[in-house]
């Protein structure tokens, strides 16, 4: 089984869906199934019987979807905050939790007038600020459930499914296709480190840069360089004598433009980096000829997450 996790309104019945066509299994929506046993709406059930009585019928029919095979389930936003329905989840397969900002799941939340209908209001605050304080709380809960977090921002069902394929298949989640990196790349990003290109010389950001830190992959964030590797070699492009850790970075013959040099791309995601000559300092004599533009410098001290 496949489950899905997360807020209202983050697509898990639309993702489901699709996910199951693309396997080729079942889905189902636990809050159908939980209103077809109840013979009511959830709204009704929440009015009627109230929450715990709402939450207890929904850890039962969850444990009984759960002993299914080839299913990929979507669950209510509150289902995971039972205790035995969280185990029931993570027993039966894999967990997908789909994130989305909070003002993203207000507007499609009134964009959708279904939703209001069927599902009751949790508390009596106005919908946004409702929608804060529930994913705050809920937050930990999704996060210790889920196998995976998968952001649903600006991202289209198709691209969500592929990706979360990916991630359950135990496979790279790193972009697979030139249309997948052309969206979370510059045109001038794309050209170098996806069709080895070169930048212009002495153009790029860090040819003339000496700061502190760690050059990262602007591709996929893996560490490249290192600062302190990093010298002037007057050639118009950043100069390292070696890469940063043992295997950063994979060395490839390279016959283009009626020469043989010698590739340098990153090991992770296999983006073209530069290239490597035997005309450098140091004791090994190599001068790694990077372009800026592949490169994104995390500087020392700082706390930023790295460019993906
Ligand atoms: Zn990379």
């Amino acid at each position: 089984m496949l489950s899905l996790i997360g807020y209202r309104a983050t697509g898990k019945t639309t993702l489901a869906k699709l996910l199951a066509e693309k396997l080729g299994w079942e889905w189902l929506d636990a809050d159908v199934e939980i209103e077809r046993a109840a013979g009511k709406s959830i709204a009704r059930i929440f009015a009627e019987d109230g929450e715990p009585a709402f939450r207890d019928l929904e850890a039962r029919i969850i444990a009984d979807l759960c002993r299914r095979e080839r299913l990929v389930l979507a669950t209510g936003g509150g289902a995971p905050l039972r205790e035995e329905t969280r185990r029931a989840l993570r027993a039966a397969g894999k967990v997908v939790w789909l994130t989305a900002q909070p003002e993203t799941i207000h507007a499609r939340m009134t964009g959708d007038a279904t939703t209001a209908e069927r599902r009751p209001s949790l508390t009596d605050r106005a919908p946004l600020e409702e929608i804060v304080q529930l994913l705050a709380r809920r937050e930990p809960i999704y996060r210790e459930t889920a196998d995976f977090a998968v952001e649903t921002e600006g991202r289209q069902p198709e691209e969500l499914a592929e990706k979360i394929l990916r991630l359950v298949r135990n496979e790279s989640d790193l972009p697979q296709s030139d249309a997948e990196w052309k969206k979370i790349l510059t045109p001038e990003q794309y050209d170098v480190t996806r069709k080895k290109g070169t930048e212009p010389a002495f153009t790029g950001e860090y040819t003339d840069c000496f700061k502190d830190g760690v050059y990262r992959c602007v591709c996929c964030g893996a560490p490249l360089f290192a600062s302190d590797d990093k010298y002037h070699s007057g050639c118009g492009w950043p100069a390292f004598s070696k890469p940063a850790g043992g295997d950063s970075v994979e060395e490839s013959r390279d016959e283009s433009h009626f020469m043989v040099r010698t590739e340098i791309t990153c090991r992770r995601c296999g983006a073209h980096l530069g290239h490597v000559f035997d005309d450098g300092p140091g004791p090994a004599g190599l001068r790694y000829c990077i372009n800026s533009i592949a490169l994104k410098l995390e500087e020392r001290g700082s706390n930023d997450p790295p460019r993906k």
